[in-house]
């Protein structure tokens, strides 16, 4: 197979307390930095497409097909997981399976519980015999979650243990204090919660909005059992940055080529940092 999932790559991680970065692409040029930092580090790594930017992308077939052709162009050797990011329902979920993601992100979480379930359920269950691996979320996480502006509410236990228990998933985003995008003010973060549910869930926990948490937080989820990471503003502020940086000093720029080139060096390194900062270099060795 092309892609590893899930499983191949957070069970050691969450065994040996190192987490393993998910970057999301918000075009080519990030595909090629993602691959190329991982490589570089020698480190397992998850790219994402969020569902609400899969037709942006182009759909689903031509995402895996690039990302396949990437892969064997550069010549990457580090496992790499295709995976769908907060995945609106069952049929995106299904349809990103049958165009060739590794893993999919069913995202039930502003559903009642027991839809949350069911729908989790149908999607582990069409995974499962593809052997893809599913990533659910329980509770909210702030912020803007891919087009649902909310404040922070944790997620329950109880309602954690039920859905885990009741479809057999992979892998559990549990909002637990994170915010998607920018933080205003600090990160206030749930460490009693994720300890507790980590030891009684008993599967790799998934940490979302990741961006701008402090490394001594970050260090503290990784131990108490999140061995998934995704990191998606970081990244997009690097390209802005850059892209700004060279259009001040050449305010006449007409070569797009020359204008984009330096962003990919920019996101190369960003994520390179983050890899080193998960623990993950390495680990692909
Ligand atoms: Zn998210």
């Amino acid at each position: 197979m092309t892609f590893a999932n899930l499983n191949d790559v957070l069970i050691p991680a969450k065994k040996e307390k190192y987490a393993i970065g998910q970057f999301n692409i918000n075009g080519y040029d990030w595909i090629e930095a993602i691959l190329l930092a991982a490589e570089i580090e020698k480190a397992p790594v998850i790219i994402a497409a969020s569902d609400r930017l899969v037709d942006f992308l182009g759909g689903f077939n031509n995402i895996t097909q690039s990302v396949a052709t990437f892969k064997q162009m550069l010549n990457i050797t580090v496992p790499v997981v295709l995976h769908l990011d907060h995945g609106q329902s069952v049929e995106r979920c299904i349809e990103a399976i049958d165009a060739g993601f590794s893993s999919v992100m069913i995202d039930g979480s502003h559903s009642p519980i027991e839809t949350n379930i069911a729908m989790t359920k149908k999607v582990v269950d069409y995974a499962h015999s593809k052997g893809v691996s599913v990533e659910a979320e329980v509770g909210t996480v702030g912020g803007n979650e891919d087009g649902l502006v909310s404040g922070i509410q944790y997620a329950s236990f109880d309602e954690c243990l039920s859905l885990v228990n009741q479809t057999g998933v992979d892998a559990l985003a549990a909002a637990l204090g994170s915010v998607h995008g920018k933080y205003v003010g600090k990160p206030i973060l749930g460490f009693e919660e994720m300890k507790a549910l980590s030891e009684s869930c008993n599967i790799p926990l998934v940490l979302h909005g990741a961006s701008g948490i402090p490394q001594k937080d970050l260090d503290k989820t990784i131990t108490f059992g999140h061995a998934k990471i995704n990191i998606n503003t970081e990244i997009n502020q690097v390209w802005f940055k850059s892209i700004s940086e060279h259009l001040a000093q050449n305010p006449d720029s007409h070569e797009p080529k020359v204008v984009i080139e330096p962003t990919k060096t920019a996101m190369i390194n960003a994520v390179r940092q983050k890899i080193v900062s998960f623990g993950s270099k390495n680990k692909a060795l």
